[in-house]
C-alpha cells in the first residue's frame, strides 16, 4: 500500500529513553522547561499543561503567560512570569494550549519559534501557525520542533483532514513542515520528518475529555527539556499519556487533572 514503515514503542523501548537524574545531576542540569500556555480565557490550560511539565524528568518549570497568577497558587514549584522574553533560560518550550490567538500569542509564539532550543507546538500555536509570516519563521527554526494536532488543529494546518490513511497524512506533513508531528487520536501517530512512523498503543477513549491534550504538551516539552531527542520526546510523552489514562480509569471518569497525577505512576510501571 506504500505504507511507511511503522514502529509499535513497548514500555521496554520507553523506559530505556526515559532520562533519569544521577547523583551529580542538579536541577538545572535535569533541564528547564518553559510552559507558554494559558491565557485569560483559559487559565486551566496553563495549569493542565504545567502540572504535565512538572510530571516529566526536567528539573524545573518556568511559566509564561496571561495565567501567572494562578499558576503560582496552584503549582507553588513553578517559577512564573508574564511573557515569554521575562522567562529566563529554559531547554525547551512548549507553547500554545490555551493561548488564544490574538496579538499577545502572536507575538509569544514568535519569540518561542526564534529561541534555539527544541519547542512543543499545540492547540492555538497550530492555528497561529496557518499565517504565512509564522510559517517561515517556523522554517527559519534550527531547533527541532515537534507539533500536537488532534484532527481539527491538522485539518487547519495541513489544509486538509488526515482522512482514512493517518499514518501517511501524519508522515506527509511531517516532511512537508520538517517538524516531527504527533497525530492525535485513539492510536495515536508520530511521525518524523525522514519518514519514520509510530503508532502508539497505550491509547484510551478515558482520555477523550478536556484538557488532557494540554496535560500531553507539558510532558512533551519536559521531554526535550531533558535533552531527548523529539522523535523519542514525542513517542515517550504519548505512550506514558495512554498509561495514565488507563491508570485513573480504574477509579472511575477521568478528568485531565487525575491523568497528571497518574504520570508518575505510569513511568515508574516502564520499568517493571
Ligand atoms: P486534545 O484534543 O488536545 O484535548 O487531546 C486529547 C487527548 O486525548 C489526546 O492525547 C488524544 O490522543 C486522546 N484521545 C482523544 N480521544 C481518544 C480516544 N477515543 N481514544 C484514545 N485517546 C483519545
Ligand atoms: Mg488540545
Amino acid at each position: 500500500t506504500g505504507d511507511p514503515a511503522c514502529y509499535v514503542p513497548d514500555a521496554a523501548d520507553v523506559a530505556a529513553w526515559w532520562p533519569r537524574p544521577t547523583a551529580d545531576d542538579n536541577k538545572y542540569s535535569r533541564g528547564v522547561v518553559g510552559v507558554a500556555t494559558g491565557s485569560d480565557e483559559y487559565p486551566g490550560a496553563a495549569v493542565l499543561s504545567v502540572a504535565g511539565a512538572l510530571a516529566g524528568p526536567a528539573g524545573l518549570v518556568r511559566y509564561a503567560g496571561g495565567a501567572a497568577p494562578l499558576v503560582r497558587t496552584q503549582h507553588p514549584t513553578v517559577i512564573a512570569s508574564d511573557r515569554v522574553a521575562d522567562a529566563g533560560r529554559v531547554q525547551a518550550w512548549t507553547c500554545g494550549s490555551g493561548m488564544g490567538t490574538d496579538e499577545r500569542a502572536y507575538a509569544e509564539l514568535r519569540t518561542v519559534l526564534g529561541a534555539p532550543v527544541p519547542a512543543c507546538l499545540d492547540a492555538s500555536a497550530l492555528t497561529l501557525l496557518v499565517d504565512a509570516r509564522m510559517a517561515d519563521w517556523l522554517r527559519d527554526r534550527d531547533a527541532p520542533t515537534v507539533v500536537t494536532p488532534h484532527d481539527g488543529e491538522f485539518q487547519r494546518l495541513a489544509g486538509g483532514a488526515p482522512g482514512d490513511d493517518r499514518m501517511a497524512a501524519a508522515a506527509h506533513l511531517a516532511e512537508r513542515i520538517d517538524c516531527v508531528v504527533l497525530l492525535k487520536g485513539n492510536r495515536t501517530i508520530v511521525a518524523t520528518p525522514d519518514g519514520r512512523v509510530y503508532v502508539n498503543p497505550t491509547g484510551t477513549p478515558a482520555l477523550a475529555t478536556g484538557g488532557t491534550g494540554d496535560v500531553l504538551a507539558g510532558l512533551l516539552g519536559s521531554l526535550l527539556a531533558a535533552g531527548l531527542p523529539a522523535e523519542q520526546a514525542a513517542v515517550g510523552a504519548a505512550f506514558t499519556h495512554g498509561l495514565a489514562g488507563r491508570l485513573a480509569a480504574t477509579t472511575g471518569p477521568v478528568t485531565a487533572a487525575d491523568v497528571a497525577t497518574h504520570l508518575r505512576e505510569a513511568v515508574s510501571t516502564l520499568h517493571h
